[in-house]
C-alpha cells in the first residue's frame, strides 16, 4: 500500500492504528478460488479468528465466503454479520457440551472433535447431522504452538478410533455431514499436505451421508520479498483433480470445503505506531514505539517476524534497529532491523498485521486497544474506534463501600 495513504490515515485516525487494505483481501479470496476452479463445488468458510472486525466479516459475505467459528461468541458475531446458520461452521476444541447444543440451537453446522463429545451430542441430538474433526497424525506447521496435526495434539479425533467413532455413530443413528482436518498452520510440502489428505478421503468411505469434506487451512503467506508461500495453484490442480476422482469414486459430488484465516487478511493488514524515543545504549539503538505486544503479540508469542518500515522518511539512509514496545516486560517487535533512518514521532508501518493481530489484542498494562481502519475503494472508514477511559473501567465492579477510608474521629479539645 502507498506509504502516502498510510500517513494519511494515520494523520487522519491518529496511530496506533489497525488498516486493512479490502482489495488485497478481495484478490487473495479471488485467488484460491481460482486455484480450485476445476471443482464443481468450492467452499471457503473464512476463519474469524484470524479478524473479527464486523466489516470485514460483511465483506467475506459479500464475495462469496462462509465462516468458521471456533467460539459461540464468534458464531454469534457472525449471524450479528447477516450469515445465515447454514453458512457457518462451528469447530471447537475442547467446549462444553452446553456451547455445542447451543451452537445447533442457533442452526450452524457443527465440528466435533472428541469421542466424548460426539457420543454424549449424538445420544441427546441423534436429528443433528455432525461433522467430525479428524487428526490424521501428519505433521506440518512451523512453530509448534501453530503445528496442530501431530501425534500428540490436542486437536482432532485420532485415525486410529474410527472404529470406536463408526461403533458410536451407529449405536446412537447420528447423521455425519462432513470429514474434517486442520493439521496445521504451514503448508510447505504440498505432498505432505496430499498424503493426509489421501488419509481423509480413505476415512470418507466409511460415511455415506457426507455433504463436504474440509481440508481446514494453514496457507503460509509471504512475510518478506523471496520468503516461501504455499503454492496453492499447485495445490489447486493437484487436489482439485485428486477431489474429483473421489467424488466419482464415492458416487456423489462434494463440497471441497476450506477456512483459510492468515491467507486471506495477514497481508491485508497495517500497524502503524509512533516512535515515542530512539534511545542508544552501548550495544544498539532502540526504536521505542507508542505500542506494545498488547497490540502486537505475535513476534513475541510465535516468533513471528514482521517487516517494519518507517513511513514518514523511506527515503531515508538505513541504520539498524531494535524496535521494542512500552510494555514493562521484554518487549521486542524485531532486532537489528535495517530501517530508513529514525527519528522522534515517525511513525513505524509494521506488515503482514491482518491475521492475529488486533484479534489477539489486549488491555494489558491498561492500555487501550487501536482503532481499526478499513481502506475500501479508495476510502479510508473507520471500523473501530480507538478506546477510552470508560472502556478500561466498564466492566468493573465496586462493592459499595468496601474499602471506603475509616472514618477518623479527631478529637479537638
Ligand atoms: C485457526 C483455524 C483456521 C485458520 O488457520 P489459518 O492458518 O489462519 O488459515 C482454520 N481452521 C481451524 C479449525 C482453525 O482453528
Amino acid at each position: 500500500m502507498d506509504a502516502q495513504i498510510l500517513n494519511n490515515v494515520a494523520e487522519e485516525f491518529g496511530a496506533p492504528l489497525y488498516l486493512y487494505d479490502s482489495e488485497k483481501i478481495r484478490s487473495q479470496y479471488e485467488r484460491l478460488t481460482r486455484a480450485f476452479k476445476s471443482v464443481p463445488s468450492l467452499k471457503l468458510n473464512y476463519a474469524v479468528k484470524a479478524l473479527s472486525n464486523l466489516s470485514i466479516l460483511r465483506l467475506m459475505k459479500q464475495l462469496g465466503s462462509g465462516l468458521d467459528t471456533v467460539s459461540i461468541q464468534e458464531v454469534r458475531l457472525g449471524l450479528h454479520a447477516g450469515f445465515s446458520p447454514e453458512e457457518i461452521i462451528f469447530t471447537p476444541n475442547g467446549v462444553s457440551l452446553s456451547e455445542l447444543e447451543e451452537a445447533a440451537g442457533l442452526g450452524v453446522r457443527i465440528n466435533i472433535d472428541n469421542l466424548s463429545v460426539l457420543e454424549q451430542f449424538g445420544s441427546r441430538h441423534p436429528e443433528v447431522p455432525v461433522c467430525i474433526r479428524i487428526n490424521p497424525h501428519v505433521m506440518a506447521g512451523g512453530h509448534s504452538n501453530i503445528s496442530v496435526g501431530h501425534i500428540d495434539s490436542k486437536f482432532g479425533i485420532s485415525i486410529h478410533q474410527i472404529p470406536h467413532l463408526l461403533r458410536i455413530v451407529d449405536l446412537t443413528g447420528m447423521n455425519i455431514n462432513g470429514i474434517h482436518m486442520h493439521t496445521g498452520s504451514d503448508i510447505l510440502d504440498i505432498e505432505v499436505f496430499l498424503y493426509a489428505s489421501e488419509i481423509l478421503f480413505e476415512t470418507a468411505k466409511n460415511f455415506r451421508n457426507l455433504d463436504f469434506i474440509d481440508f481446514g487451512s494453514g496457507f503460509k503467506v509471504p512475510y518478506k520479498e523471496g520468503d516461501i508461500q504455499t503454492n496453492v495453484e499447485e495445490l489447486g490442480s493437484k487436489l482439485g483433480s485428486r477431489f474429483n476422482d473421489f467424488c466419482k469414486e464415492y458416487g456423489k459430488e462434494l463440497v471441497l470445503a476450506f477456512e483459510p484465516g492468515k491467507f486471506l487478511v495477514s497481508e491485508a493488514g497495517y500497524f502503524l505506531a509512533r516512535v515515542n524515543v530512539v534511545k542508544q545504549t552501548t550495544s544498539t539503538v532502540f526504536a521505542g514505539v507508542d505500542s506494545g505486544f498488547n497490540h502486537l503479540i505475535r513476534p513475541m508469542f510465535y516468533g513471528a517476524s514482521h517487516e517494519i518500515i518507517n513511513i514518514s522518511n523511506p527515503g531515508g539512509k538505513e541504520r539498524y534497529y531494535s524496535v521494542v514496545g512500552y510494555i514493562c516486560e521484554t518487549d521486542t517487535f524485531g532486532s537489528n532491523r535495517r530501517i530508513n533512518e529514525i527519528s522522534e514521532g515517525d511513525i513505524l508501518c509494521f506488515k503482514n498485521a491482518g491475521a492475529y493481530c488486533f484479534s489477539m489484542a489486549s488491555n494489558y498494562n491498561s492500555r487501550y486497544r487501536p482503532a481499526e481502519v478499513l481502506w475500501h475503494e479508495g476510502k479510508a472508514h473507520l471500523i473501530r474506534a480507538h478506546e477510552t477511559f470508560e472502556d478500561i473501567t466498564r466492566n468493573q465492579v465496586d462493592p459499595a463501600g468496601l474499602f471506603e477510608p475509616e472514618e477518623r474521629v479527631v478529637n479537638v479539645k
